[in-house]
């Protein structure tokens, strides 16, 4: 475990230590190998995300996660190379490199031990205790993975973000032809309308930030709708020939999207949750739900299985990444980091220690 003292020591780090607005950039204690298992890794890129900006700015969100224990090192999207393993560490060797499932599992517990580790029974979030805005980390083995070669370490950092999106789609089968909606095209959206369309659907990614739509267009497969000008109703309809989407992903976390969902999915079709609701919503699942039989799930994290996927997604070329990088920064440029990331025109902010 992490321990912090301001002073004489090595190692810089971002770090959450007071129940407020920002961070401070502090000297910490180096890692030890406290665990036979445990992996020191240099910390390369460190992603900013939504929750980062909910934490930085203390906002009622950040404020009520009781999972959250300052101080904390903040970051969790990571990619980093192995620096020092422990005696029985047998996946990895110095030099490798890798990424991080940020949900820290035990492997020990019933939802572990059934392959359904993001519901871990131990489970801790990184960087709501310890985390990655670092020069150096220390993890178990168990919750880093090695990066294929076909990515870069830049890149690396996303796959954090590639897995909530090819966990949300793998909720329930998909067919070729099928048309999947995905409402919102930030970094998640726009991954899984790829996953999607590397599975052959018909996407439409919708959204009213321009840059985002624009990002979002991968590939000329996927249709960007601008919901402040175009009628998304009318489209879908078109589309689908009446029938409704199949499929919806309400990666927007916001209540009119979700309620636009139920207009718009199909008898028996499937709406899928990922976004962080900043309040509750309100709806009725007779009229909204039940009078078409509609699925809604939600999801979180990814699976051991979810990164399988999501290396054959990414040797097979399907996936781009580069796309989502806006811009990489120093760790001392961190406000400049985190102000430019609030900003809907950005994609993903990288910090590099
Ligand atoms: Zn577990």
């Amino acid at each position: 475990m992490w321990s912090y003292r301001l002073g004489e020591k090595l190692l810089r780090a971002l770090v959450k230590e007071h129940p407020k607005p920002g961070l401070s950039l502090m000297t910490i204690e180096p890692p030890v190998l406290s665990n036979t298992r445990d992996v020191i890794f240099k910390v390369a890129y460190c992603s900013i995300c939504a929750g980062d900006l909910k934490v930085y700015d203390w906002d009622p969100w950040a404020a009520s996660d009781a999972t959250l224990h300052l101080p904390t090192v903040l970051g969790h999207e990571v990619s980093g190379v192995v620096e020092e393993i422990g005696s029985e560490v047998k996946k990895f060797k110095p030099g490798d490199r890798i990424s991080v499932d940020s949900f820290l599992h035990c492997a020990l517990c019933n939802y572990c031990t059934s392959g359904f580790t993001n519901l871990c029974e131990n489970r801790e979030i990184y960087g709501k205790r310890r985390g990655a805005f670092a020069e150096y980390a220390v993890l178990p083995e168990h919750v880093l993975v090695k990066l294929p070669d076909s990515i870069s370490t830049e890149e690396g950092a996303l796959l954090e973000n590639l897995g909530i999106a090819v966990h949300a789609v793998e909720q329930v089968p998909h067919y070729p032809g099928e048309l999947a909606v995905v409402m919102g095209s930030g970094p998640i959206g726009n991954l899984a309308a790829q996953a999607l369309t590397a599975s052959g659907l018909k996407v439409l990614i919708c959204d009213k930030v321009e840059k985002r739509l624009k990002s979002a267009q991968t590939n000329t497969s996927i249709i960007a709708v601008d919901i402040r000008k175009d009628n998304l109703g009318e489209i879908v309809h078109d589309l689908s020939s009446g029938r409704g989407a199949d499929f919806i992903l309400e990666a927007a976390g916001s209540e009119p999207a979700l309620l636009q969902a139920f207009d718009l999915i199909k008898p028996r079709g499937t709406i899928v949750t990922i976004g962080t609701y900043g309040s509750p919503v309100t709806f009725n699942p007779f009229f909204q739900m039940t009078r078409k039989e509609v699925r809604l799930f939600s999801s979180i994290g990814r699976t051991a299985q979810t990164w399988r996927k999501m290396v054959l997604l990414l040797d097979s070329s399907n996936i781009n990444l580069k796309g989502l990088i806006s811009c990489l920064l120093p760790l001392e440029d961190y406000e400049n980091g985190f102000e430019l990331a609030k900003s809907k025109d950005v994609l993903k902010v990288l910090l590099k220690p």
